[in-house]
């Protein structure tokens, strides 16, 4: 007979509500629990929270599901289309789909007399608060209802009033351990009656979540500490009904570089906004997973596979994470110039719209890998090469105290020299071998190589002259240097 050693499959889920765009904080919550359970080679699943009807919306929901693609976080289980379908043996995983099982568990908690129906109007529930505050006591709950007369109940029904469900709360001490935080105690005595359904067929969160996390088998919950007081109310729920206890992990914040809570006032921060910015999926991946989690090396850059393989969730710090965006530049930088150059400008192509072919910019896109910090900086940083006509003042093309015929005449010796070379041998290192001597010649190289760069740019800081006039072509060099020169005239 088989016993024990059956370890349990270890079970995650990221719970989002579809009420706005995906944010780089849940982001990183998403990504802590897929490596989790990658790391122990078990099951992730994505359930949509789509309980509020009013907040939730189809297009938050998509934006999630292609951005978790997006970024490589595929779910085991969970929906995968717009229509009703799903995959996974726990389904569906939109709440929505649910209503059903929720109204099951409602009525067997109303059955057992472990919740009830509350008949108190808004206007009883603020009064009874103003009274608990005035005598300085913490507002919760009094639990008027929970003894209702059926007569009682019958009069409010007549009255109109709806009532709502709520769960009569046991009053103890509960404890759970955390992993990230260690021992945490609650007095539910502080909490009062939660209300967890508005009626049989609209539940709230609170009971939601303990349902599917029970029904989807899930065993370690990993989410925001934002979460943690609602932990014990959870735990009460599932002790209600008897559910085994999820393994919690509560992460802490991240923070905006001023040590405030990361949020709009910091610029937008919806993954959406950073890939249209041109941020790598690996290089969004590769930093959050360092937000906070701290892989016990000096090591920096990390495969998904990597941190798959490295990922403990001992190692997620208490302290909240600091957002650092120099870093994320730089390790996007790290992953563009890791592309082979095809891929690259592949990648560039939808922030060079209507400017070519992917092969004839190949060489454009070249010019920039090595500085690219972000792909939507190939638009400002290679739209000369586009341009019909250039934009500049003429002062641009001035090295520090040269005048207006010292530039004039770099420019023309530039035309003489460049003419003589020919098309079959417009290279970069031809440029260079023809040009230079004479630049060396100035007091200073830049007196040359300035106003030629500046000529074919537009420019004050570029690729350098050789590279470029090499990508433009023997034609097109001359032509932006005569047009510089008639500039000085
Ligand atoms: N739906 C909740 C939210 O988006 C998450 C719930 C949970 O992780 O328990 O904040």
């Amino acid at each position: 007979m088989m016993s024990s050693g059956k370890q349990t499959v270890v079970r995650t889920r990221f719970a989002p509500s579809p009420t706005g765009p995906m944010h780089m904080g849940t982001v990183r919550t998403v990504l802590f629990n897929y490596l989790f359970a990658k790391n122990r080679a078990g099951v992730f699943i994505l359930r949509i929270e789509d309980t509020d009807k009013e907040r939730s919306l189809k297009e938050w929901e998509d934006d999630i599901l292609e951005n978790l693609q997006w970024l490589g976080l595929q779910w085991d289980e969970g929906p995968i289309t717009q229509t009703q379908n799903y995959i996974g043996s726990y389904g569906p995983y939109r709440q929505s789909e649910r209503t059903e099982m929720y109204q099951k568990y409602l009525k067997q908690l109303l059955e057992q007399g472990r919740a009830y129906w509350c008949f108190c109007t808004q206007e009883e529930l603020d009064a009874q608060r103003q009274h608990q505050l005035s005598l300085g006591q913490a507002p919760k709950y009094t639990g008027t209802c929970r003894t209702l007369p059926s007569g009682k109940k019958d009069q409010y029904l007549n009255e109109g009033r709806s009532p709502v469900i709520r769960f009569a709360v046991e009053q103890k001490i509960i404890a759970f351990h955390d992993l990230i935080r260690g021992e945490i105690k609650f007095d539910t005595n502080l909490i009062g009656d939660i209300v967890i359904a508005k009626d049989l067929n609209t539940p709230l969160y609170n009971f939601t979540v303990v349902i599917d996390d029970f029904e989807m088998k899930i065993t370690h919950v990993i989410r925001g500490e934002e979460h943690i007081s609602n932990t014990p109310k959870q735990i009460l729920l599932q002790e209600a009904f008897g559910f085994s206890r999820p393994t919690y992990a509560h992460v802490s914040l991240i923070l905006a570089p001023d040590r405030t809570k990361l949020s709009k006032r910091h610029g937008d921060n919806s993954i959406t906004r950073f890939r249209k910015e041109g941020y790598l999926p690996e290089a969004i991946v590769n930093f959050l997973s360092l937000l906070g989690w701290n892989p016990g090396t000096e090591r920096e850059i990390f495969s998904s596979d990597e941190l798959i393989k490295e990922f403990s969730i001992e190692r997620v710090q208490k302290n909240p994470a600091i957002f650092n965006i120099q870093r994320l530049d730089w390790l996007n930088g790290f992953y563009i110039r890791k592309k082979d150059l095809p891929q690259l400008t592949k990648l560039c192509i939808p922030y060079l719209t209507a400017r070519g072919e992917g092969s004839a910019l190949e060489p454009i896109v070249a010019l920039y890998q090595e500085r690219l910090k972000k792909l939507s900086e190939i638009a400002e940083l290679t739209d000369f090469f586009f341009q019909k006509n250039l934009a500049y003042p003429k002062e641009l093309l001035y090295w520090k105290d040269a005048s207006d015929a010292d530039t004039k005449r770099m420019l023309d010796t530039l035309a003489q020299l460049l003419s003589s070379i020919g098309e079959g041998e417009w290279t970069k290192e031809k440029l260079a071998e023809i040009i230079m001597p004479q630049a060396e010649k100035q007091k200073n190289k830049g007196y040359m190589l300035w106003p030629f760069r500046v000529a074919l740019t537009g420019k004050k800081a570029s690729a350098g002259p050789f590279e470029i006039a090499h990508v433009l072509g023997k034609e097109k060099t001359l032509q932006r240097i005569q047009e510089a020169v008639a500039r000085l005239s």
